[in-house]
């Protein structure tokens, strides 16, 4: 379709009146940058593309939660981010390192003292023959720590996940709370940049995910460690700054949270949600708008001041405007 959208306004009036066009590269700052991002797993002669072109920013010391259906990807993102899996294309950068170019050492470094990495399976989070201290102590260990050093970090990380009375424990004499705010702990212990965790509430009852959820907010806080938590947990959203909503393997939506002071004095929480616009200029309604306005195969779209109006095709509006219409006139 060669066709421009409609547009009752001066689009080259518009055009002019944008900021500086010298545009930063892409996802500068940022401490994860996932830019188009692909992941076709080959299984015999069929191809399952888990990622499709996934397009995520995440801030130093952001904390955010990646929700969406069982198999539109987020562990095979997670997987990716954390270095257990390469991506077949697209960019993904973390912390400054290229995931698509990595060699095998770097990569082996980046996983032990870039990333810190918590599961779902609480069990499977910790060596089950070693106690709290000595699961938290272990990666430390891997990277060269000395034990003095070891013992000190070990016991402050407990501390801060409040378990230090229970750093002799081994993980069958700990709850599956207790034993995934050992998994934090241990996640923490090389002092990562991100920290990843992947369902690590799904074995858990609400009251204690909610604690975990807490506990990985006080440590981003504490640490600055950017953190991102895959669930389909819905509470997790009054956790986190940002919860990012993954469809098909592609980010569709993303709900924003903030507190505001009301006039009353009292704090209240807001939470807006946003549609997705990646680089290519690709939007995803969502479904309840498809729906109730039976929009299919192609809509028009109407450039106004301050928005975009998108029209059933076959609707009687809009007709493309002349140009002189004013720009107080609004469809919305
Ligand atoms: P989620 O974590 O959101 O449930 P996944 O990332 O695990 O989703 O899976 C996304 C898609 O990729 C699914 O269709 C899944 O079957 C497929 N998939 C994931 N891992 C593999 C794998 N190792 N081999 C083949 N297909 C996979
Ligand atoms: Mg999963």
């Amino acid at each position: 379709m060669t066709r421009t959208p409609t547009t009752s306004v001066d689009l080259q009036r518009l055009l002019d009146q944008r900021g500086n066009p010298d545009q930063p590269r892409f996802g500068a700052g940022a401490e994860i940058v996932c830019d188009g991002l692909v992941k076709i797993y080959k299984v015999a002669d069929l191809e399952v593309v888990a990622l499709q072109g996934l397009d995520l920013l995440v801030e130093p010391g952001e904390l955010i939660a990646i929700v969406g259906a069982s198999g539109s990807g987020k562990s095979t993102l997670l997987n990716i981010l954390a270095g257990l899996d390469v991506p077949s294309a697209g960019r993904a950068l973390v912390a400054g390192h290229d995931l698509l170019s990595m060699k095998e050492r770097e990569r082996t470094a980046y996983r032990r003292g870039v990333i810190g990495f918590v599961r779902q399976q609480t069990a499977s989070n910790l060596l089950p023959y070693l106690s709290a201290r000595e699961n938290v102590e272990l990666p430390m260990s891997l990277a060269g720590v000395r034990a003095g050093a070891r013992r000190s970090r070990a016991e402050e990380l407990l501390e801060q996940v409040g378990l230090a009375r229970r750093a002799g424990h081994r993980p069958d004499r700990l709850s599956g709370g207790e034993q995934q705010r050992v998994a934090i702990a241990v996640a923490l212990a090389t002092g990562p940049r991100v920290l990843l965790a992947d369902e690590p509430t799904g074995e858990l009852d609400s009251v204690t995910a909610g604690e975990i959820f807490g506990l990985m907010r006080r440590a981003s806080e504490l640490y600055h460690v950017t953190v991102v938590i895959v669930t389909h947990d819905p509470q997790v959203a009054d956790h986190v700054d940002r919860t990012v909503a993954i469809r098909d393997g592609r980010t569709a939506s993303e709900t924003l949270r903030r507190v505001e002071a009301g006039d009353d004095g009292e704090h209240r929480i807001i939470s807006e949600e946003y549609a997705m616009l990646d680089r290519a200029g690709r939007l995803q309604l969502p479904r309840e708008h498809i729906e109730a306005l039976h929009l299919e195969r192609r809509v028009r779209l109407l450039l106004e001041p301050t928005h975009v109006g998108v029209w059933p095709d076959g609707s009687d509006g809009p007709m493309p405007a002349p140009p002189s219409v004013p720009d107080e006139e609004d469809d919305a």
